[in-house]
């Protein structure tokens, strides 16, 4: 399987330099994994701006209704000088597939961030969103969004990736807009998608066929609405074991007393949380290439990012149950 490279915006703390205020760089296994698959563009703001290494802290403050960004030491106000810098970066790519952004920080991070009443003031909130990546998701709404620290919840990860590929994928169809194109991409991820959500997934089915002979133009961009919203949430453990038991459908009949026990076994232990989904789909994968079932050869849910990815010895935690 050959999977598009996406390109990624990244927090330049996050492995590619020692840019954090207090002169740290955060190695993070998963991520220099990951940079073998990606085209990664990785960016510091507030060295961008000026800052230097190390730095005073800089904070969120609400100042009536207005959000500033300001380092307290100083007294600066470089709320200008943030917003100026991260529309001129992120206006130069013809396209971003993704941001992973590092959490807790005022420029980068993409939620939960302290928000102050004053220069010296106690945190009003945590419902803050770093300058820059507040422009970045306003200039690149449909890109796919993540902190490294939500990414040690491999959960969130495999949720990340999925999204991450099947996107970037769709956006190298998007440019032809062939109707053919579209019916091998749905078709490709028919069972991916039904672990997101059987009724989207019925839509997308229903916008494929056209039976109402809409242009290419709509047909596209009713999909890809729909695309979006089946990502915006992680699929639930109980529709991922549908799909594994549907998936299981194709060889039941042609597997032993024993195989079919040892299936049963591992989908128990994956819903009780004691092995990762890679376990369960590892075994599918064996028969598929046994049975030679070229249709699900092609599913992307037995394959929907490259495998390296998949690493269950790092610090990852699927600690995170739906
Ligand atoms: S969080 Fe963002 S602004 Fe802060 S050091 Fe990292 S890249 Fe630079």
């Amino acid at each position: 399987m050959e999977f598009v490279r996406p390109k990624i915006v990244i927090s330049k703390c996050l492995g590619f330099a020692a840019c954090y205020y207090s002169g740290q760089i955060f190695n993070i296994k998963f991520i220099d994994k990951l940079g073998e698959f990606v085209e990664f563009k990785p960016v510091c703001p507030e060295l961008e701006i000026g800052l230097g290494v190390p730095r005073p802290t800089i904070r969120i403050v609400k100042d009536k209704e207005e959000i500033r960004l300001i380092q307290p030491k100083t007294k600066e106000d470089l709320t200008k000088k943030m917003n100026d810098f991260s529309e001129k970066f992120l206006n130069k790519f013809d396209y971003i597939d993704g941001f992973i952004f590092k959490s807790r920080s005022p420029s980068c991070g993409f939620k939960d961030i302290k928000v102050y009443p004053s220069l010296n003031g106690m945190v009003i909130n945590k419902e803050g969103v770093g300058l820059f990546a507040k422009k970045a998701m306003n200039v690149y709404p449909k890109a796919v969004v993540e902190s490294e620290g939500r990414l040690n919840n491999l959960r969130l990860r495999e949720h990340f990736l999925s999204k991450l590929y099947t996107l970037a994928e769709f956006r190298t169809i998007e440019n032809n807009k062939s109707m053919q194109d579209l019916v091998k991409y749905h078709t490709r991820h028919k069972y991916l998608f039904m672990a997101y959500n059987q009724n989207i997934l019925n839509e997308l089915g229903n916008i494929t066929a056209n039976h109402a002979n809409k242009k290419e133009q709509e047909v596209y961009s009713l999909y890809e609405k729909k695309l979006q919203e089946i990502f915006l949430k992680p699929p639930t453990y109980k529709s991922i074991i549908n799909v594994l038991s549907h998936i299981y459908g194709y060889f039941k009949n042609k597997l032993s007393k024993n195989e079919k026990k040892f299936f049963i076994d591992i989908v128990e232990k994956y819903r009780d949380n004691k092995v990762n989904l890679a376990v369960p789909i590892h075994l599918l994968r064996a028969w598929i290439i046994e049975y030679d079932v070229s249709y699900l050869k092609e599913q992307s849910f037995i394959n929907p990012f490259p495998k390296e990815l998949v690493d269950l010895t790092d610090s990852g935690k699927n600690n995170d149950r739906l």
